[in-house]
């Protein structure tokens, strides 16, 4: 017979490579009750392969709920022994490390306001060092790809093989749709620098509110993410922390149903040779839109030796904005987004500047 230990490492293993994995559970432990209950509301699902709970908080501001603290580890140690569902928690420090280990927290996550800390990084690596156990790294609050590259390379040179990524949104000034930017391409960015390394969205932290949850999520699985972590509270309106953007069990088994599961690829020969046929004209396209671009910024270079010939000014307000105006009007009429024309010039447009102010003052 495997040994209980032996039989949990295996069930944390199927948990981690499973496809989609869906962690959920409360963004707080807050008692032993809630713990308990959430989790077997969860098992109950069918739908959940893995409990997360927050035991230290960090947040913003002093004076709110702080975590329950190493008080909470036996009831997530309990929650899966009824269960069986693997844990995960959140360390910051290399003693909420120690202390999650030595309680069979399965899985360790380093949020997101100790990614941007390399202090802190390197001090949850060192107490990781020798260990082994899988460790989900998110992003960090402000869009630093570096640091979250350097995270998980602190955490990998520690000796931590499983490593994942978290992507759960960035934060911005003001009020906007989203409590945390969700800026994908910069998801899309750290998938591409990391082939192979799992990434899972995080839709509630990204969104703040529950509305919006299961579009969120539905975009993260149509960008081929490994899986979702989503808040998940018996009461919600009532949580501890982060009431607003967390849902039922039965409410998030609902969402999970609801969404369309894709997969990367299929095997289908008309599948790949249709696909192969619209991307050679893509390909096509790319290329003739390059040399136009680039006819264009040779022609720029030209109105900038006038310039320079002349003693005039790079830009002219009155032009670039009817360039603009002509440029979004258009936009409409031929199908594509003011948002994204306005981008659009704006590159062009930044990158003739570029070329004319060297022309003028080389
Ligand atoms: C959390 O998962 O509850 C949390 C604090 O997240 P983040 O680190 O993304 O803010
Ligand atoms: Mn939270």
């Amino acid at each position: 017979m495997e040994s209980t230990e032996t039989t949990q490492q295996s069930a944390v293993q199927a948990a981690w490579n499973k496809r989609p994995l869906i962690i959920s559970g409360p963004c707080s432990a807050e008692t032993e009750e809630q713990v308990i209950e959430t989790a077997e509301r969860l098992a109950k699902t069918g739908k959940v392969d893995m409990l997360r709970a927050g035991i230290w908080k960090p947040r913003t501001k002093p004076g709110m709920f702080e975590g329950i603290g190493a008080k909470g580890l036996p009831w997530l140690q309990k929650a899966k022994k009824l269960t069986g569902l693997p844990t995960t928690v959140e360390v910051a420090t290399g003693k909420q490390v120690e202390d999650a280990l030595t309680f069979d927290v399965d899985v360790l996550w380093v949020g997101a306001r100790t990614t941007v800390n390399p202090f802190s990084v390197q001090e949850v690596a060192d107490a990781l060092r020798g260990v082994d156990v899988p460790v989900l790294i998110k992003n960090p609050i402000n869009p630093d790809l570096e640091l979250w590259q350097g995270a998980v390379e602190r955490v990998s040179r520690a000796g931590i093989k499983q490593i994942g990524l978290i992507h759960r949104g960035f934060s911005s000034y003001g009020n906007t749709e989203f409590r945390n930017a969700p800026m994908w391409h910069l998801a899309i960015e750290m998938k591409r620098r990391m082939p192979g390394m799992p990434i899972i969205n995080d839709p509630s932290h990204i969104c703040g509110r529950r509305d919006i949850l299961q579009a969120t999520s539905q975009k993260a699985i149509d960008l081929d993410f490994d899986g979702l972590m989503i808040e998940s509270h018996i009461d919600p309106d009532n949580a501890w922390s982060d009431a607003k953007q967390q849902i039922t069990p039965e409410r998030l088994a609902e969402m999970l149903s609801a969404i369309s599961w894709r997969k990367e690829d299929v095997p289908s020969e008309s599948y790949h040779a249709a696909l192969d046929k619209l991307r050679e004209q893509i390909n096509h396209i790319d290329d003739e839109l390059m040399q136009l671009i680039s006819q264009r910024m040779s022609i720029a270079e030209k109105i900038g030796e006038y310039k320079r010939n002349n003693n005039v000014t790079i830009l002219q307000a009155t032009r670039w904005n009817e360039v603009l105006d002509k440029a979004l009007l258009k936009a409409g009429k031929v199908g594509l987004s003011e948002e994204f024309i306005a981008r659009y010039m704006d590159a062009i447009h930044m990158e003739s500047i570029n070329r004319q102010n060297k022309i003028m003052n080389d």
